[in-house]
């Protein structure tokens, strides 16, 4: 199912990606822009789950619609199969939408509560005019059963049923095309904690069964610990740390991987002393601060972090970080990254902290 790193060419190819919006209350603020993301490189290999994990706020969702296609990209380039899909042609991207396919958080917002549940399944099917009538409906009953819900439940509306079921039938919709790549953006987080884990295995049990890939966004490193293969961790519209899953748990590098991984409950806490909360809110995407994003929240800046943005360290086997003092203490210091004379002094009151909010989504 999985590919060896560097075999061959990724099924989704994300490089340099930047997306700004213009800020709302533009009088205000002038030409300002809000940075949801700034300069993200993301592959996510055939039949991989790929997880990008990150408070709310830090871009995902934002990297998420710009890989369906939602949101069109500042810049930067999103390769599908290789191809560059902002140079691709109209046959080509019709293509594209078939096989790149979203789930969506809540998916009593994205059933039309109008529709039978077979008519939602069965819009991909429509639409593109796959097959007749009569072979839709038996595909429509055979992706019911496909996501564990019984044949006849096409006939029910939305309403009718729980939330984990409309989230089954919301993966049926996807899947109704065949897709290659599911971007589920925070599947779970709408759900009872006791139907998150089915809903989970169901998207794991898919993605063995089907060799699908699956780019899968939370806010909780809990959530896709046991069905990612990878995970990128992303803070205020940059990747700060990306690896394979046992490493990322099992040797967290960076302080912000730290810090959501010390709010999972550990049986033992005094195993991992390493693992420290961070004080304080994200600052605004406004104005994110210079160097390390993380600056002014973290306990381990040191001058430089303030001033030079840290470049993403491959520090083996694809375990990749962008901090100055994890990349210094595993023997690869970023040789840009000279102390610089002006750097804020880490002690310095948390400017970021008292602008204003930036607009929500
Ligand atoms: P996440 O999914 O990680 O919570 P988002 O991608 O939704 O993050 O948002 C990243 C930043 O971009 C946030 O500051 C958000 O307010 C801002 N943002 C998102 N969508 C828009 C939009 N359409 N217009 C203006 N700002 C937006
Ligand atoms: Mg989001």
């Amino acid at each position: 199912m999985k590919q060896i790193e560097g075999t061959e060419t990724p099924l989704l190819a994300v490089h340099g990606l930047v997306k700004t919006y213009p800020a709302s209350g533009a009088r205000l603020w002038g030409s300002r822009v809000v940075h949801a993301v700034s300069g993200v490189d993301l592959e996510v290999r055939r039949g991989e789950n790929v997880a990008l994990v990150g408070e709310s706020g830090s871009g995902k969702t934002t990297l998420a619609r710009c890989v369906l296609g939602l949101t069109r990209p500042t810049a930067g380039s999103i390769d599908f199969d290789g191809r560059d899909m902002s140079t691709a042609t109209r046959s080509q991207r019709g293509a594209f939408r078939r096989r790149v396919q979203p789930v969506f958080q809540d998916p009593f917002s994205s059933l039309d509560p109008r529709w039978t549940v077979g008519r939602s399944v069965g819009e991909g099917l429509d639409s593109f005019r796959i097959g007749t009538p009569a072979e839709r409906a038996v595909r429509v009953r055979e992706l019911l059963e496909q996501v564990g819900l019984p044949a006849r439940y096409a006939g029910l509306r939305p309403t009718e049923l729980s939330g984990g079921q409309r989230q089954r039938v919301g993966i049926a919709a996807a899947l109704a095309l065949g897709p290659e790549l599911l971007v589920a953006d925070e599947p779970v987080s709408a759900l009872d904690v006791s139907v998150q884990a089915q809903i989970l295995n169901l998207l794991a049990v898919l993605q063995r069964d089907l060799g699908l890939a699956i780019l899968v966004v939370a806010h909780d490193l809990s959530v896709v610990r046991h069905i990612s293969d990878r995970i990128a961790v992303m803070y205020l519209g940059r990747i700060v740390e990306t690896g394979s899953t046992a490493t990322v748990f099992r040797d967290p590098r960076h302080p912000y991987t730290r810090a959501l991984l010390s709010a999972i409950p550990d049986p033992d806490p005094a195993r991992r002393p390493d693992l420290v909360p961070l004080h304080g809110d994200m600052p605004s995407p406004l104005s994110p601060p210079p160097g390390c994003h993380l600056h002014p929240r973290c306990p381990v800046a040191v001058p430089t972090c303030s001033s030079v943005d840290p470049a993403l360290t491959d520090l083996g086997a694809g375990h990749r970080v962008a901090c100055h003092v994890a990349a210094a203490a595993a023997g690869h210091p970023d040789p840009t990254a000279q102390p610089d004379a002006s750097a804020t002094d880490t002690s310095t009151p948390r400017r970021e902290e008292e602008r204003p909010c930036p607009p929500r989504a």
